[in-house]
């Protein structure tokens, strides 16, 4: 079966990751933005942030109609998260790979999830399910003039 989703994109894409609220208590935010790091994406955007209950609503709006989305609104509102947007060629499949399986216990390990997580409800991280909802994301989490375009020095290293 062809998945595109699962296919390397060749793409410049963004996408958006967060720690998530038990990630930031748990002390596990640099090791989590290391591990998009040392891949090679770039960073564009970084805040802590304390997410309202509306925001947490309309980023999640496409889960409103399942029973555990009252308690995905609690869990994402109950402490700061780290918002994130990182770019780069296929970044929305890859980060998806970095991060594992919604469920810790089936992710695998080496991934974010797998190596760090244990619960669905307690999953640490975040990171868009497509390109689409990549640039959604990124516009609706940060305002403008909160996000960097650079161009880091080691690119040449990375892509050519
Ligand atoms: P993701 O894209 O891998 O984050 O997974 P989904 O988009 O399917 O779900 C979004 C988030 O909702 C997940 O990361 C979990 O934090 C939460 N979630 C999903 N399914 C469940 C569930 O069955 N129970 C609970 N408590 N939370 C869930
Ligand atoms: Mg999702």
């Amino acid at each position: 079966i062809f998945l595109p989703h699962l296919v390397a994109s060749l793409e410049v894409e963004e996408t958006y990751i967060m720690v998530k609220p038990d990630g930031v208590q748990r002390g596990l935010v640099g090791e989590i933005i290391s591990r998009f790091e040392k891949k090679g994406f770039k960073l564009t955007g970084l805040k802590l942030f304390e997410c309202p209950k509306e925001l947490a609503q309309e980023h999640y709006k496409d889960l409103q109609s399942k029973p555990f989305f009252p308690k995905l609104i609690e869990y994402i509102t109950s402490g700061p998260v780290v918002c994130m947007a990182w770019e780069g060629v296929g970044v929305v499949a890859s980060a998806r790979k970095l991060i594992g399986s919604t469920n810790p216990l089936q992710a695998e390990p080496g991934t974010i999830r797998g190596d760090l997580a244990v619960q669905t409800g307690r999953n640490i991280v975040h990171g868009s399910d497509s390109p689409e909802n990549g640039k959604r994301e990124v516009a609706l989490w940060f305002k403008e003039g909160e996000l960097c375009q650079w161009t880091p020095s080691l690119e040449p290293w990375l892509v050519e």
